[in-house]
């Protein structure tokens, strides 16, 4: 949630401009001037309802509610053409132009969510998406590292309201405007400072990551592991259940890892979570998500030899046959930014 004054006023705004576009038909018109012969991709995360949310560790920008979900399905089977993935590929692979307003849902990492609270809707709706899997993750009790270190700094931010104790110990590997930040009071200010934190960090190599968890935790002395309820991803049996009812899946990785980051691992990433897909649904997987967006020519290069047709990035843009299949750009729908659905057609025609 956000209380400072500037968001506040912008997001007024926004809503303001959005609803009269909106009426008026403007977004409209929009949508079917930019979107003629051509694709969106959405990507979505998470479906969850972040109050009744037990666990408030993942980034409000990877979020929508169920209910939000819901609008936004039935205001794309109103407008859009939704393309199954299949579908998607042979337009770009014969360079048959898309049909007006063609849109194309896909969900990152493949939350126990998407399972209880997307699916349904999608069902409801008939709605084909794609859902990207990093392979490791499904069917543990693994949490990505970004929730486990948003986890223990606001434990550590809680604690520090009453005592500076563990304010010293962390002193050691923590940058001191991060500090300063977790001692205020304003829980707003520590979630935007978390995020921050956790967004510089996507540079550095797994293996240090996780020795600043492991210090944080022993300093915690608890972890998100030890503390959550149950799997925050699917099960394999999850996945098969769906893949039957007509989603599809994608590769997302082994393990997550930023692979420009772990350029090493790059190659095992890339094949290997392929092949574990396809054994688990005896199907060919043919897209691939870059995790965090991030890759480079070498990349694109070993998800094209390892045998994908397509490879989806996180830059907002759309897609006609000119499209460069290893570097498909993708809208990010979160809850701020789409809670109407004014705002949502906003952000679908790149009003802002
Ligand atoms: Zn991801």
């Amino acid at each position: 949630m956000y209380w400072n004054k500037g968001f506040n006023y912008k997001h007024a705004i926004r809503h303001l401009i959005a609803g009269a576009f909106f009426a008026t038909g403007i977004t409209s018109s929009i949508l079917r001037h930019r979107l003629h012969r051509k694709a969106i991709v959405l990507m979505y995360h998470r479906v969850v309802d972040r109050n009744a949310s037990s666990e408030d560790t993942s980034s409000n920008a990877i979020q929508v509610s169920p209910d939000t979900f819901r609008h936004h399905m039935q205001y794309l089977k109103d407008n859009f053409n939704l393309l199954p993935i299949s579908e998607f590929i042979h337009h770009l692979v014969t360079d048959e132009p898309f049909t007006d307003l063609s849109c194309l849902v896909t969900f990152d990492d493949g939350w126990l969510d998407n399972y209880e609270n997307a699916f349904p809707i999608l069902k409801e709706f008939q709605i084909p998406a794609l859902i990207f899997l990093p392979t490791d993750f499904i069917g543990s009790n693994q949490v990505f590292w970004q929730e486990r270190l948003s986890y223990l700094l606001k434990s550590i931010a809680r604690v520090w309201r009453h005592t500076n104790t563990q304010f010293q110990m962390a002193d050691n590997i923590l940058p001191s405007h991060l500090i300063e930040n977790l001692k205020s009071a304003a829980p707003n200010h520590c979630d935007e400072a978390i995020s921050a934190y956790i967004a510089s960090l996507k540079s550095t190599i797994q293996h240090e990551i996780e020795q600043k968890i492991d210090y944080l935790s022993y300093v915690c002395g608890t972890s998100l592991e030890q503390e959550q309820n149950g799997p925050v991803f699917m099960s394999w049996d999850h996945v098969r259940e769906m893949s039957e009812a007509g989603i599809s899946f994608g590769s997302h990785g082994v393990h997550h890892y930023i692979l420009t980051v772990e350029e090493h691992a790059a190659e095992y990433e890339i094949t290997s979570s392929k092949t574990i897909i396809q054994q688990a649904l005896q199907h060919s997987v043919d897209a691939f998500s870059y995790p965090n967006g991030n890759y480079n020519q070498n990349i694109s290069k070993l998800v094209q030899k390892a045998g994908y047709s397509v490879a989806f990035n996180t830059v907002p843009g759309y897609i006609d046959t000119n499209t460069d299949r290893f570097g498909i750009n993708r809208t990010n729908i979160q809850e701020d930014m789409t809670s109407t659905l004014p705002l949502f057609a906003a952000r679908l025609a790149a009003i802002w």
